[in-house]
């Protein structure tokens, strides 16, 4: 499964935000976004003197940020937006709710791994299971009722630990309960736009690909 493994500092820094991929470490003050606040490159620190970004620019960083964000390549992001567009409602939101239901995030907002990625990790090592069967692709749609938890041998594993004592964990999200000692969360409800914890303009994503 192709994913980046390129620096991920250098993806805040291009968003000239924190994106929190981290873990801990994007609460320290080494955070290379407080440091270097302008876009890596020769022409980083330059690029900011230069004129008003065009509106189309405006709508390519919002979908290469809420990508970065998920930790999504564009393929699979594209795929996303296709079923969000043929599903009623509306496709901005629509795309953000299939991006907080995948079994990553879920995993990850239910604080079993201390970053998206360490929540990918954690899945395709098998340690996740859905509904007490063993899931181990990331992008697994989680479904109202779905029971997700730490595989009953993986409980104690340090990563799974070491998230869940952390101080910088992601703070609770009402559609998902959790219980920490058996390791095991359910999703109450599915999540509307409302329960995302996301400053982005989804509506610019969905203008860019509607072009
Ligand atoms: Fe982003 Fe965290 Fe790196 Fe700071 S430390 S640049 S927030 S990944």
């Amino acid at each position: 499964m192709a994913r980046y493994t390129g620096p991920v500092c250098r993806l805040c820094r291009r968003e000239g935000q924190k994106l929190f991929l981290k873990g801990t470490k994007c609460f320290t003050e080494k955070c290379p976004v407080e440091r270097r606040a302008y876009a890596p490159g020769q022409h980083g620190a330059a690029g900011q003197r230069r004129k008003k970004a065009s509106e189309y620019a405006h709508q390519l960083r919002e979908k290469q940020k809420v990508k970065r964000i998920y930790g999504v390549l564009e393929r699979p992001f594209r795929n996303l937006f296709e079923k969000a567009a043929h599903q009623p409602g509306v496709t901005g939101e629509n795309l953000l709710v299939g991006l907080e239901t995948r079994l990553d995030n879920v995993v990850y907002r239910m604080g079993f791994a201390s970053t998206r990625s360490e929540a990918r990790q954690l899945i395709r090592h098998r340690h996740v299971q859905v509904s007490g069967r063993t899931v181990d692709i990331p992008s697994f749609q989680v479904g109202p009722g779905d029971e997700v938890r730490i595989a009953p041998k993986s409980k104690d594993i340090l990563p799974v630990q070491r998230s869940l004592e952390s101080q910088t964990k992601p703070s609770s999200v009402s559609w998902l309960a959790v219980d920490e000692k058996t390791r095991t969360g359910r999703m109450v409800n599915r999540p509307t736009r409302a329960d995302i914890p996301l400053a982005v303009q989804e509506q610019l994503i969905v203008e860019l690909y509607s072009k």
